[in-house]
């Protein structure tokens, strides 16, 4: 595990050569917010990295469902049995193998691996716009349905989960990255993914911690050409479907 911190945000990087998954520490002045709980047997670094910075860890939330986010999220449970868990409540529902569509969301199907064993259950169930500590929970949908991203209010850095790609070429969900193709690859729809992008640029981040490569900082130009390449792939798209129809 390699850690680097930017301000108020550490990144725990996991197997970072084969598969590369983060999680993250967001700093308060009394303790340590886990962003995302990595693979099943990353509890122990985690737990290790905190005991270096110093402090406690006081929340857990997670950016969605999805097996490389919530892996250790039982080892902790178990090792932290009094630090609340937080998820948004339509992706909790996936943690409970409700794979159904809501009225009014795209039809595509939920993708990637939702972890059938995973015991431990959100103990809130965040909406957009709730507050955890410095971090506001904004809702970005696309990825799964329940996606969220955190922006800490103090430094603008924004912990996106899978709503971008950082690794193999930096990338709006569901956009494919041949160099990485598993986050495309577990995209539910990808549309909705780039609305929730021009959302999360709109927010003008000072730094993308995103699931899966490096933190990016002064990320606009970045954003913007990673939001312009997909708005020419779901825009031709959607041209050929309307000439079909
Ligand atoms: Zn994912």
């Amino acid at each position: 595990m390699k850690t680097v911190r930017h301000q108020t945000v550490h990144q725990l990087a996991f197997l970072p050569r084969l598969f590369p998954v983060n999680a993250y520490f967001v700093e308060e002045e009394d303790g340590l917010t886990l962003i995302d709980a990595a693979l099943p047997y990353s509890s122990k670094g985690i737990m290790e990295a905190a005991k270096i910075i110093g402090k406690p860890i006081t929340r857990i939330v997670l950016t969605h469902a999805h097996g490389d986010h919530v892996g250790a999220l039982d080892a902790l449970r178990e090792a932290l049995p009094y630090v609340p868990v937080y998820l948004s409540a339509r992706d909790a529902r996936l943690l409970d193998g409700d794979l159904s569509l809501d009225e009014g969301e795209p039809s595509t199907p939920i993708r990637g691996d939702i972890p059938k064993k995973v015991k431990t259950r959100p103990d809130v169930l965040l909406r957009d716009g709730d507050r955890i500590g410095s971090l506001t929970a904004i809702a970005a949908p696309g990825h799964t349905p329940g996606s969220m991203a955190f922006l800490d209010a103090r430094s603008r850095a924004l912990v996106v989960g899978d709503a971008f790609q950082v690794r193999g070429g930096f990338a709006v969900s569901g956009q494919m990255r041949i160099l990485f193709p598993f986050p495309a690859m577990a995209t539910w729809n990808a549309d909705a993914a780039l609305e929730s992008a021009r959302k999360l640029a709109a927010l003008k981040p000072s730094l993308i911690a995103a699931g899966h490569g490096r933190m990016i900082q002064q990320p606009a130009a970045v954003l913007e050409r990673a939001i312009r390449q997909a708005e020419f792939r779901q825009g031709g798209k959607s041209h050929v479907a309307a000439n079909r129809s």
